[in-house]
């Protein structure tokens, strides 16, 4: 029997692990890592069993017809050709879409994590949004949508792999790469390796939990009282990139002392009215955040309470006919109102992370970049997607 060794990759979870596929008289009969591949230091034993996958008798090979009912004990089932396939399932959900339109169509779609589905769910989805349906039955892990669309909505992209291996603060928060990303946990051996520190966050003791240097055990659903923590103690230190948060994100923006709402155009009197504004530090007065440009961003304020009137005449307004008398805070200060509640002690009574833990953490995400971080913390509950949801 001569054997060949084939290099590539297994596909039945997204992991992908780098392969050595032995292959004798066309049939693979071992799977072994390929330990020179950028995945390939280790296998599960799914990955490993897949020369029984391959060659199951069980395995489905060719399309089937039913050709006795549903009720009927036995299925009749009858081989087709790819072609008489495709054309019969092409013809019924043209058919389905001309009576009753696309969204008469549901499609079900199996988890990419899990299943060899990975490297094929673009063009499942592709071929969805092609059909027209907006309706899609997704099954996925609990941690995959807000993973995947959380980040694609705030980032423009979804959550890339961390680099664990150039890490030196590695945190996984409800994420257990150990079961479900084989790659991902040698990665971080080798990141831990080269003196990393891990931080988990999770209920469960998980095999890496039981390893790391910090596990800061939450009680389920309250994964974000202490996100909220962490994020007091990082503004505190002013420990984040300030000039990101300037150009990018909603921080400077200011917010109404008496209403609560972001001070808009319309509220000191700008023909844009619903501009959000800006405190201009230098200038000593509101600007419309859409205004500005390059070094423009070097001088918005991020702390401060300010006097805002008429956006021509600086200083409280007249009232009650002028524009509403607005006393604002920039976004950021509106924040640590909230935070500072959530100071280490009332997140050890509110998130059960154990004491030990909760005084150790206030220096780490502060002092120990770069962090290469996976969240996949559940949410509470979620809400009604919009009709644009993918
Ligand atoms: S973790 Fe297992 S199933 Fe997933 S790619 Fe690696 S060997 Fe295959």
């Amino acid at each position: 029997m001569t054997k060949e060794d084939k290099r590539g990759y297994c596909t039945l979870c997204r992991s992908r692990c780098g392969t050595v596929n032995v292959v004798a008289n066309d049939a693979l009969i071992e799977v072994r890592p390929d330990t020179s591949h950028p995945t390939g230091k280790a296998m599960c034993m799914k990955g490993k069993s897949a020369p029984e996958l391959v060659h199951s008798a069980d395995r489905l090979l060719y399309p089937m017809r039913r050709t006795n009912p549903k009720t009927d004990a036995d299925p009749g089932w009858q081989r087709i050709s790819w072609d008489e396939a495709l054309s019969e399932v092409a013809r019924r959900m043209l058919q389905a879409r001309h009576d009753g339109g696309a969204e008469s169509v549901a499609f079900a779609v199996t988890t990419p994590s899990g299943t060899p589905l990975s490297d094929s769910i673009d063009w499942i989805e592709r071929f969805i949004r092609l059909f027209g349906s907006p309706n899609t039955c997704y099954a996925t892990e609990i941690c995959n949508w807000h993973k995947d669309y959380a980040h694609a909505f705030t980032f423009g992209c979804g959550m890339p792999t961390a680099d664990y291996r150039n890490a030196n603060l590695i945190v996984l928060w409800g994420h257990n790469p150990t079961n479900t990303w084989l790659a991902q946990a040698e990665a971080i051996g080798a990141g831990r390796a080269a003196g990393a520190k891990l931080l988990v966050v999770d209920p469960r003791e998980t095999a890496l939990a039981g390893q790391a240097d910090q596990w800061l055990r939450v009680r389920p659903g309250t994964d974000a009282v202490l996100a909220m923590a962490i994020a007091n103690l990082l503004i505190e230190a002013n420990a984040f990139d300030l000039a990101f948060v300037r150009q990018w994100t909603n921080g400077p923006l200011l917010v109404r002392n008496d209403n609560g709402r972001l001070l808009r155009g319309r509220d000191v009197g700008l023909a844009d009215g619903e501009a959000c504004l800006v405190w201009d530090a230098c200038a000593g007065q509101v600007r419309p955040s859409s205004a500005l440009a390059g070094r423009d961003f070097e001088q918005v304020a991020l702390r401060g309470t300010f006097e805002v009137g008429n956006a021509n005449r600086p200083g409280p307004p007249p009232s009650p006919a002028g524009p509403p008398s607005t006393c604002t805070q920039a976004n950021a200060p509106a924040i640590r109102r909230t935070l500072p509640r959530h100071s280490p002690g009332w997140r050890r009574r509110r998130s059960a992370t154990r004491p030990a833990c909760s005084a150790r953490l206030s220096a780490w995400p502060i002092t120990r970049g770069p962090a290469s971080a996976s969240m996949t913390m559940r949410p509470r509950r979620t809400g009604r997607l919009p009709a644009s949801t993918p």
